[in-house]
């Protein structure tokens, strides 16, 4: 059984991730998405709620023939992929400026273990400029988000900017 693992701190999942998620789900049997609890980036959304989210999402999506789980880690990834029992981690590519950090990850990575492969994905071309962290910036300023983020999404980030006020 293929697993994967896509790890991301998806504060909060996009459309993008999704496009991700939608594409490693026929490359895996299973495909964990770990909800990295990333104090450093300051998130908008506590660790429940990015994976109460997520796991919204995932339902909406019914993959077929693919079994999903939401999984949140606060240790290192690559002791959550062997948690996970995952061989493959799945990664996001959209500029050249994910490269370099990428980069540098696999090949620390490969020091830590080397059991893992990662496997990098790009979005479909119209999702791969969307980065949560403008979408949070958009809707702080009262902009339109809805052709980054699920309707779902939109309005828990509207809410969280509301209450914030
Ligand atoms: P991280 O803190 O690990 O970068 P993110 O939630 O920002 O967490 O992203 C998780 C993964 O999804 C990363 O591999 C990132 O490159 C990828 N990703 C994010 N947005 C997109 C997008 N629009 N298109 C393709 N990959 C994306």
């Amino acid at each position: 059984m293929r697993i994967g693992l896509y790890p991301g701190t998806f504060d909060p999942l996009t459309l993008g991730h999704i496009d991700i998620i939608t594409r490693a789900s026929t490359l895996v049997d299973r495909l964990i998405i770990g909800v990295a609890i990333n104090n450093d980036k300051n998130p908008l959304f506590t660790l429940d709620e990015r994976v109460h989210l997520i796991e919204k999402e995932v339902d909406r999506l019914k993959l077929p023939s693919v079994d999903i789980k939401v999984h949140p880690f606060k240790n290192l990834l690559i002791d959550c992929a062997k948690d996970v029992g995952a061989s493959i981690l799945i990664r996001g590519l959209r500029a050249v400026s994910d490269f370099e950090y990428e980069y540098q990850m696999v090949g620390m990575n490969r020091v830590l273990s080397n059991n893992v492969e990662t496997v990098f994905l790009m979005a479909d071309a119209n999702y791969q400029s969307i980065a949560s962290r403008l979408v949070k910036e958009i809707a702080k300023l009262g902009g339109n988000i809805e052709s980054f983020v699920s309707d779902n999404i939109a309005e828990a980030i509207n809410m969280k900017f509301n209450q914030n006020k």
